[in-house]
């Protein structure tokens, strides 16, 4: 029997009076797909039915078999259980529809407003600030509602006649687009130096730049949703000074190329994978490396040790025109120290960045909200979002059920805020983590920012269980009715809220730390329920972490913690394992003395510390120099193994690792490949869920938590749970990591 699903798929844009509707007609019915489409105030919305496979064909056809007068601004689709249709029908526009007003995100530049700005004879000739109806800055610049040009950034700029024609001309391309500009009375770029002196102008700024570029300087870029950071992506001095000053070890960058092309010389792409690089959202796109690249125009240090490379096209005329003056590939990443949110402000930028950046290049189009690059990556044969923001952001997620409006205050890390308005729920733009006071005045302002765009108030607030983060603080100041939700019961919620499920689940959250309801950091849990109860039926053997914090940051530290819980004290038997050799004999004792009188060192049922531990028994990682990195470094090193077997483990209400550690310390002895030992490892993880949704016999198993960023862990539970028969629901649009929590917190909060 065929695998069937159901493809709902969300298109905005110019699609309606094109003949989409018909295209899409006759586009369902060649690949024999059952389903329905309709127009309606948000969008065209369709739904098709028939093998996973040709759904993907009937996703890619759509982009390139459209109507010549199509073009897309956003595509949003998602996989979900199969309704029954028979044959494809268009039916009827409904406008019956929850008039929640539709805020656009910001759309990469189109293939005509491109053509235009190359074109010597066109008035746009490389004008940075081109867009039209379809294309350019929208949540970005919008201020407030209705969508009007005297409610954006743009109000300061006063159309030029040729521009105010075109405007006004119900014909013309540029009827009503808001932030509509030419050279002559639109925003100018200007290079300045770190002090603020204007120091070119124009196309000489640009010019400049891209010389500035290639002489191996950091340039800090204001774009669309703030600055970047720029150097020659080729030029490993100067990643490697941007590195320095950013304090930014070993965190792989993204990088810009400037075509499709060019991508394919330096990593495998595959269709799915070519459709979301060019795609109107325009994300960064994670793609593995071409083992062959030899002659790589990206330097080794952009993403040391790393198989995969995160790829964006450019996605404003500015960056094309940069790209194209530059001639060669960036490195482009959001400029900020670590951890901060976005410069937006030019000012801003000057004073914290002056450190990092030789040069700026800037606009006087003023950014009103800050949008980072939004992550994505195929996996499980679909899209997967790993950082929601730019392109994406501030679209609705539709939950199929309707609440009192409430506000959703996220988690800690990878933050993000979210709305319920009628049945659907908007989610901020990625805010991250909220540790420092920039990213908590970046949070406060998030949240007073959607509430006077959408006019809305919510009437309840929900926020983490976790009463020390800054959330779930903020929260307690907003004098609503409060309702906490705990953190894995939010992962699991925002997993079935993206796939409309409700009822009972075997959820499956894995990730790193979240707050548990017997006041131990869990992370390893196996939740039965439904969206809105949920209770705890197994959870990962816990064990202590020497030094709490500390020990996140240090992979052998939480090894020891995991070898001391097993094998008590004496830890002789280990002296030869990477782990041990990685102190020194005064840290051991000191740290073994902390285990043994229990100080500071609080138990996790983490899956995502085990995943650490077992990176520094193999030796991959010691001290980490950014978050899950121990566990990226683990899944990197079995690419290419091909290894089935895996090691045993104890199933109950707790899951004993205790025979798997044991195995895995004798294959490390016997000096077995640490490609091998991973392999085992990861696919031992995949086992303990099959187990599990075996003894549970819940049909539906839903996995979520930053462990779900783990490709192989998620492809290989993934088809473990199909063999056996068990449904398993995966995310889609929303990110697994905390980034997801907001949503959660709604769907199982709403009242
Ligand atoms: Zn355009
Ligand atoms: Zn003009
Ligand atoms: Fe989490």
């Amino acid at each position: 029997m065929i695998d069937k699903k159901r493809l709902r798929v969300v298109i905005r844009g110019a699609v309606q009076g094109v003949g989409f509707r018909p295209f899409i007609y006759k586009l369902a019915t060649s690949l024999q797909l059952d389903g329905w489409i309709i127009n309606s105030s948000q969008g065209v919305f369709l739904e098709i039915e028939g093998a996973q496979d040709t759904l993907q064909t009937f996703l890619l056809k759509i982009d390139t078999e459209k109507p010549p007068h199509a073009f897309i601004q956003s595509l949003e689709s998602s996989f979900l259980d199969v309704a029954g249709y028979q044959g494809f029908e268009i039916r009827k526009s409904e406008n019956t529809g929850e008039k929640t007003v539709l805020v656009l995100p910001d759309i990469a530049t189109c293939p005509e407003c491109l053509s235009e700005i190359f074109d010597s004879t066109n008035r746009r000739y490389l004008y940075p600030f081109t867009n039209c109806t379809l294309c350019g800055p929208r949540y970005s610049i919008i201020d407030s509602l209705p969508y009007d040009r005297s409610g954006t950034s743009m109000s300061a700029f006063t159309m030029c006649d040729a521009c105010r024609t075109e405007y006004n001309d119900p014909n013309d391309r540029r009827f009503h687009a808001q932030p509509n500009a030419c050279p002559s009375c639109g925003p100018q770029v200007y290079i300045s130096d770190s002090k603020g002196n204007i120091l070119a102008r124009n196309q000489e700024a640009i010019d400049g730049i891209a010389n500035e570029l290639k002489a191996g300087k950091i340039v800090a870029v204001k774009g669309l949703g703030g600055f970047h950071l720029m150097v020659a992506a080729g030029n490993r001095d100067a990643v490697a000074t941007l590195r320095q000053r950013k304090r930014r070890n070993e965190k792989p960058f993204a990088v810009m190329l400037t075509s499709p092309d060019e991508v394919e010389i330096e990593c495998e792409l595959d269709q799915s994978e070519r459709r979301l690089l060019q795609s109107s959202e325009s994300p960064i796109v994670l793609l593995n490396r071409r083992s062959s690249a030899l002659q790589s125009s990206i330097a080794d240090n952009v993403a040391p040790n790393n198989p995969t490379l995160g790829v964006m096209l450019p996605y404003t005329p500015l960056h094309h025109i940069l790209l194209r003056a530059l001639g060669g590939p960036v490195v482009a990443t959001s400029g900020n120290l670590s951890d901060e949110p976005i410069c937006i402000e030019e000012s801003e930028a000057l004073e914290r960045l002056s450190g990092i950046a030789d040069l700026f290049l800037s606009h006087n189009r003023p950014i009103l909200r800050h949008v980072d690059d939004s992550v994505a990556r195929i996996m499980a044969g679909r899209e997967l979002v790993l950082r929601r923001a730019r392109g994406y952001a501030p679209l609705p997620v539709n939950i199929g059920k309707t609440g009192n409006l409430a506000l959703a205050v996220g988690a800690h890390q990878k933050n993000t805020v979210a709305f319920l308005i009628g049945s659907n729920v908007v989610i901020s733009q990625h805010l991250g983590d909220l540790e420092t006071e920039q990213s908590l005045s970046a949070f406060q302002q998030s949240i007073t920012g959607i509430q006077s765009l959408f006019e809305v108030s919510p009437k309840t607030v929900v926020s983490d269980l976790h009463a020390d983060y800054l959330s779930t603080k903020h929260a307690k100041t907003l004098g609503l009715p409060l309702v906490t939700i705990q953190h894995h019961h939010a992962h699991i919620a925002s997993c079935m809220a993206e796939n409309q499920l409700s009822g009972d689940v075997l959820g499956v959250a894995w990730d790193g730390t979240g707050a548990g309801t017997d006041g131990i950091t869990w992370g390893g849990e196996f939740l039965k329920g439904n969206e809105k109860n949920m209770e705890r039926v197994a959870h990962l053997k816990t064990f202590p972490l020497p030094g709490s914090g500390q020990a996140v940051k240090e992979p052998r530290r939480t090894a020891l913690g995991l070898l001391h819980e097993a094998f008590g004290e004496d830890l002789a038997q280990f002296n030869r394992l990477p782990t041990i050799q990685a102190f020194s004999n005064q840290e051991k004792s000191l740290i073994i003395q902390m285990l043994n009188s229990k100080f500071n060192s609080p138990l996790t049922s983490s899956a995502g510390r085990l995943f650490d531990a077992v990176s520094s028994l193999v030796g991959l990682c010691q001290v980490v120099s950014f978050e899950g990195q121990g566990a990226m470094e683990l899944e990197f090193a079995l690419a290419g193994t091909d290894c089935q077997e895996s090691y045993g483990f104890d199933l109950g209400f707790e899951i004993d690792w205790l025979p798997m550690i044991k195995q895995l310390k004798d294959d490390i002895s016997r000096g077995v490949d640490v490609g091998i030992i991973s392999a085992k490892f990861h696919n031992t993880m995949a086992d303990v869920i099959v187990a599990v949704a075996e003894k549970e016999k819940m049909e539906r198993v839903v996995l979520s938590g930053g462990c779900f960023q783990n490709k192989y862990l998620t492809e290989r539970t993934i088809s473990g749970l199909k063999t056996k028969g068990f449904k398993p629901y995966w995310h889609q649009r929303v990110p697994p990591n905390d980034g997801g929590i907001a949503l959660g917190q709604i769907y199982a909060g709403i009242r």
